[in-house]
């Protein structure tokens, strides 16, 4: 039997097909495959990362790399499955050479992640890595001073910053106070405020 499709995955497939067919900003121009993002359309928390890359480019998919790989394993660290929360970019386009996305394309590409975020609806939103949470603060902060705070943002919405999977596969230890370990700490967080929710009935994960 196939599986009914929800009103939000209805929504959600129409911005997809907008997204497939979007030549608003220059990225449009560089790249193979748009990167809509994937996940829960239900989900309590969505995942911000800041654009896709070489491997999210080639197959259309967010997060498949090896920083993709290490977030599946943050996220399973406290029993968490990709499927069940969304995770999603800044930007719908990979930057050519994998540079960082320019404001103006953030802003033009805002739109799409906007309209994803009002259908899916979640609590907490999960800023990965400086870009995207200095994108949707709207505000410059160092992220190793933000990560692991929960910030108020938009109609009762909570952004929680992180650091960026690609960041942590520089440093190995996971040593008190390393990033890692800081990463181990703050994935706990949003453990909590997922169980929360859910133990509240607001919730389909
Ligand atoms: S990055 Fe966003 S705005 Fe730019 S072409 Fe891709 S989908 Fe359109």
């Amino acid at each position: 039997m196939v599986p009914a499709i929800s009103k939000k995955e209805r929504l959600l497939s129409e911005i997809r097909k907008q997204v497939e067919q979007c030549i608003r900003c220059q990225l449009s121009q560089t790249r193979t495959n748009t990167v809509f993002g994937e996940g829960n359309a239900d989900a309590v928390v969505m995942f911000i990362g800041e654009a896709p890359g070489e491997d999210e480019d080639k197959t259309g998919r967010p997060f498949v790399g090896r920083a993709g790989k290490l977030l599946t394993n943050i996220l399973h660290s406290v029993s968490l499955k990709r499927e069940k929360v969304f995770i999603a970019n800044t930007v719908k386009c990979r930057p050519p050479g994998n540079r960082a996305p320019k404001d103006e394309e953030m802003q033009c590409c805002f739109p799409y992640l906007e309209a994803q975020i009002a259908v899916i609806n979640p609590t907490l939103i999960v800023t990965l890595g400086g870009v995207s949470t200095a994108f949707l603060m709207d505000e410059k902060i160092s992220i190793s001073k933000i990560r692991g705070r929960m910030i108020e943002w938009r109609g009762g919405k909570k952004i929680f910053p992180m650091y960026h999977p690609s960041f942590l596969l520089r440093y190995q230890s996971q040593k008190p106070g390393s990033p890692r370990y800081q990463t181990w700490q703050d994935i706990q967080e949003v453990k909590k405020t997922i169980d929360l929710v859910l133990l509240a009935g607001n919730g389909n994960e």
